[in-house]
């Protein structure tokens, strides 16, 4: 029987939605908007395209958005200035500095920068430790959104194995914390993993976060597994066609053949990240005012 979907474009649709509820429950209360701040140094299109849907979003979800778009050439000592003022203003409940950051900017001391507790996106070391120790803080949105779709299916993950490939900062390695967290018993796997496809078939959660198009192959899988594909890569163009199509790194085909459930790419976990961000934010705005969250 072909694995379910996991409609990543609805589960983030809903969320919003909630949030954007709370958030004017939030702004009733308090008699100000929850605030987001989004910092873009620099000209990348990319990161054009994504700070303009975050505002977007912020906005749709009753929310204030704060847009700063510095030129490239800005000095370190600008933008550590910029963060200082953010991180003082009680109108900005959460600070987003849009990666990645021009080559003569430091990332690591632009984040450590950032006040923890308006740190949605949950980057800095203080809010990694949190994580690792179990206290609350901000948790990376896309890991996040993943373990939220995970729970939504599985319930509860105690005693379940997973493995989580690929063991970056922002995605595999709070990936791995969460599901630590929820009791499940956790593979990290990474580029030096001997037996991989051995890791993958033990697995009731595969986690895949790698950015190799198509790697995880549909009988390295457990029947029945549930499976989450971050990754996003995008093949040559097909004869004729401008852009190659967007694929995950788990070839979704083969594998829905033999998964219980699969998130697809595009449309799985993707369009989580925003919405995460934005309820990481209305976190945010409840704590800096002291007002408890009726979740
Ligand atoms: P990184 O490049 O930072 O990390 C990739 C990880 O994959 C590394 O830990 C690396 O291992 C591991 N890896 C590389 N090759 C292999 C291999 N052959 N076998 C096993 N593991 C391997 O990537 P990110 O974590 O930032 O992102 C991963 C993917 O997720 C990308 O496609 C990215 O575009 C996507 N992404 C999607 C988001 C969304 O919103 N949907 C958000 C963030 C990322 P090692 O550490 O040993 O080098």
């Amino acid at each position: 029987m072909a694995a379910e979907i996991i409609d990543g474009k609805a589960f983030a649709a809903s969320l919003r939605e909630k949030v954007g509820a709370l958030a004017a429950a939030f702004e009733a209360q308090a008699g100000r908007k929850a605030g987001l701040a989004v910092v873009l140094v620099g000209e990348d299109p990319a990161s054009q395209v994504y700070v303009g849907s975050k505002g977007k979003a912020t906005l749709a979800a009753n929310m204030a958005s704060f847009e700063h778009r510095l030129p490239a050439e800005t000095s370190a000592a600008e933008l550590l200035a910029l963060i200082d003022r953010l991180n003082r203003d009680p109108a900005v409940d959460g600070i987003l500095v849009q990666l990645p950051l021009p080559d003569h900017l430091d990332e690591q001391a632009v984040i450590a920068a950032i006040d923890p507790n308006k740190d949605v996106d949950g980057f800095h070391v203080i809010n990694a430790g949190r994580l690792a120790v179990g206290q609350p803080g901000f948790v990376p949105c896309t890991p996040l959104g993943c373990m939220m779709m995970l729970t939504d299916r599985l319930g509860d993950l105690s005693g379940l194995e997973a493995v989580v490939i690929g063991r970056s900062n922002i995605v595999g390695k709070p990936m791995a914390q969460l599901l630590l967290g929820a009791n499940a018993t956790v593979t990290m796997a990474h580029s030096r993993t001997k037996d991989l496809p051995d890791a993958v078939r033990r697995a009731d959660i595969v986690v895949a976060a790698v950015g190799r198009a198509e790697m995880v192959k549909g009988d390295w899988l457990k029947p029945g597994a549930t499976v989450i594909d971050v990754g996003i890569n995008r093949l040559a163009p097909e004869l004729g066609a401008a852009k190659g199509r967007l694929v995950g790194d788990v070839a979704f085909d083969e594998a829905r053949e033999v998964a219980g459930a699969i998130t697809p790419v595009p449309g799985g976990v993707g369009p989580m990240t925003i919405a995460v961000l934005l309820r990481n934010t209305l976190v945010a705005a409840h704590r800096n005012a002291g007002i408890a969250l009726a979740e």
